[in-house]
């Protein structure tokens, strides 16, 4: 019989709406290997994962009874839509859900590398504060800085109202005019005005390494860079070189090229606020993104049209 693959542990009741229909749930934490998925997608007629799950062509191939893929996840840098189309697959994600969430963790590791919270917190630890001294920790002021948003999508817009609360001078740039104020639609021009600058692009082809060592060379060295996007959206190790030599004041990073493996330059570079890629993790939203990707898995079962797809193609033969 048919069964919902789904790769990884969800929140409890995410997969209640799913109850009357067969499940074959990796109840677990680890991912599966590429090896497991490609043996479990045969036989699967629906496919819920994560990103960490690679769904590549060789996986959606072995998928020849899949009719719709759903990531728990906004980004979709994971799966090969370009192939889940030429099968017909619709493809699902869970945008808007996730953005307050993410903007908030993005802002908090602005105001975290600004005010090199992480260095200030690792001396207290391990004893070696010696008391308050005038010149000890000194950070960037946000109340009036430059903070330039790469990509200003839903999560790029909200940390721009969170900055505007702040004090903080907002512009963005992203491939397209807004139509709002701040645009620049040159980015090498943006960065090197920026103060801050937080990343909010997805992970294509084209945003692979937009941040270089050439576009770091071109940032501020007293400017602080976050990235909540997605880890190859920056070259990690120019990024640990520009940190280590001044280049850049700080960084605040939630997401790494190899997850879970973090470049060890990084690790050992001063002034670098590191979380575990925890930009939605909060009950509410964890729950939301389950929700959403869970209701049009079944609503794909059920005959309907999803709502949240990325390849509305699939539908054009005139798909319910
Ligand atoms: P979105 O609404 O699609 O916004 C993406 C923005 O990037 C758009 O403004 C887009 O505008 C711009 N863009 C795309 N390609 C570009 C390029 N080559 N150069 C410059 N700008 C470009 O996406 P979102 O919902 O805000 O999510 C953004 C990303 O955040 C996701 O793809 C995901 O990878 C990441 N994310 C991470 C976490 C986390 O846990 N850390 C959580 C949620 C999301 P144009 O098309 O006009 O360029």
């Amino acid at each position: 019989m048919a069964y919902t693959l789904v790769t990884r542990r969800l929140l409890p009741g995410s997969l209640d709406p799913l109850s009357h229909y067969e499940l074959k749930v990796n109840d677990s934490d680890r991912p599966l290997s590429h090896d497991q998925l490609l043996e479990q997608v045969q036989g699967a007629n629906a496919l819920i994962c994560l990103p960490g799950d690679l769904v590549d062509a060789e996986v959606i191939e072995a998928g020849t009874t899949l009719s719709v893929i759903a990531t728990v996840s906004v980004g979709f840098d994971h799966i090969d839509l370009s192939a889940a189309s030429r099968s017909g697959i619709p493809v699902c994600h869970t945008p808007d859900v996730l953005d307050e969430a993410t903007a908030d963790l993005a802002f908090g590791l602005i105001i975290a590398a600004a005010r090199r919270m992480g260095e200030a917190e690792r001396d207290l630890r391990s004893l070696s504060w010696q008391g308050w001294a005038v010149d000890q920790y000194l950070g960037l002021e946000l109340n009036g800085a430059t903070l330039g948003i790469v990509g200003f999508g839903r999560i790029g817009k909200a940390v721009a109202r969170r900055a505007l609360g702040f004090g903080m001078q907002v512009i963005h740039h992203s491939r397209h005019p807004s139509g709002e104020a701040g645009y620049f639609p040159d980015l090498d021009q943006m960065l090197s005005i920026s103060d801050v600058v937080s990343l909010h692009v997805p992970l294509t082809e084209e945003t692979r390494h937009l941040i270089d060592a050439r576009r770091l060379a071109l940032m501020k060295d007293t400017a602080v860079l976050v990235n909540t996007s997605r880890g190859a959206v920056v070259d990690e190790e120019a990024l640990a070189d520009a940190l280590t030599e001044g280049r850049i004041f700080a960084a605040g990073i939630d997401v790494y090229e190899q997850e879970p493996s973090v470049h060890p330059k990084l690790l050992s570079a001063p002034r670098a606020v590191l979380l575990p890629h925890i930009g939605s993790a909060t009950t509410a939203t964890r729950t939301a993104m389950a929700s959403r990707a869970v209701a049009d898995v079944k609503a794909v079962l059920e005959g309907r049209r999803p709502i949240y797809l990325l390849n509305p193609e699939v539908f054009a033969g005139g798909g319910s």
